[in-house]
């Protein structure tokens, strides 16, 4: 017996934007350590207590952040037998997010969740870069062609089933998932 939990890039855009907003939430408070920093003498005693201070509060988003990737990595492990992950195009997304917050937040995610697979006994399922999830039907598997990005919702002209973008990544996932 083995339910799925599926991801897609698309998923996973919102992970990283949702684990943007912690950093979001303090942007004010770095930019204001920023500028204390910014007119204090370099080298001096002061200079020095305001950067441990903006050290500080980078540290904390990212301990805000590796918070919230825990409880959520539980709450999947908990629910479901078999995680199974497209992997990623990072490419395109450090293009879209910037480097840092791209690999920081993925692949922190996913070394996580690979530590509480593990000792849940669940299975953790990576389908391969290349194959195929967006544009075959996962009724019939026609390979609709035509389906460019901004398409959210697609008819199969083999078989006519409706299908949402995502929805149906992410079956094409789940079976890619549970062939391997
Ligand atoms: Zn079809």
């Amino acid at each position: 017996m083995s339910i799925s939990c599926v991801y897609n890039v698309d998923i996973i855009v919102y992970l990283v934007k949702t684990s943007l907003q912690f950093f979001k939430q303090s942007l004010k408070t770095l930019q204001s350590l920023n500028k204390a920093l910014s007119r204090k003498v370099k080298g001096s005693g002061n200079w020095y207590r305001a950067c441990r201070a903006l050290a500080r509060q980078h540290r904390k988003v990212a301990r805000q952040r590796e918070d919230w990737q825990w409880k959520l990595a539980t709450e999947l492990c908990t629910e479901f037998d078999t995680l199974c992950f497209e992997t990623l195009n990072l490419e395109s997304m450090k293009h879209l997010w910037g480097r840092t917050v791209s690999d920081h937040a993925f692949y922190q995610f996913l070394k996580i969740l690979e530590q509480k697979c593990a000792k849940h006994s669940k299975k953790l399922v990576q389908i391969g870069q290349w194959t195929a999830t967006t544009k075959p039907c996962s009724d019939c598997g026609y390979d609709n062609k035509e389906l460019s990005l901004s398409d959210r919702q697609w008819i199969c002209h083999e078989c006519g089933s409706h299908h949402d973008r995502d929805v149906n990544a992410a079956i094409n996932i789940k079976q890619a998932g549970l062939a391997a």
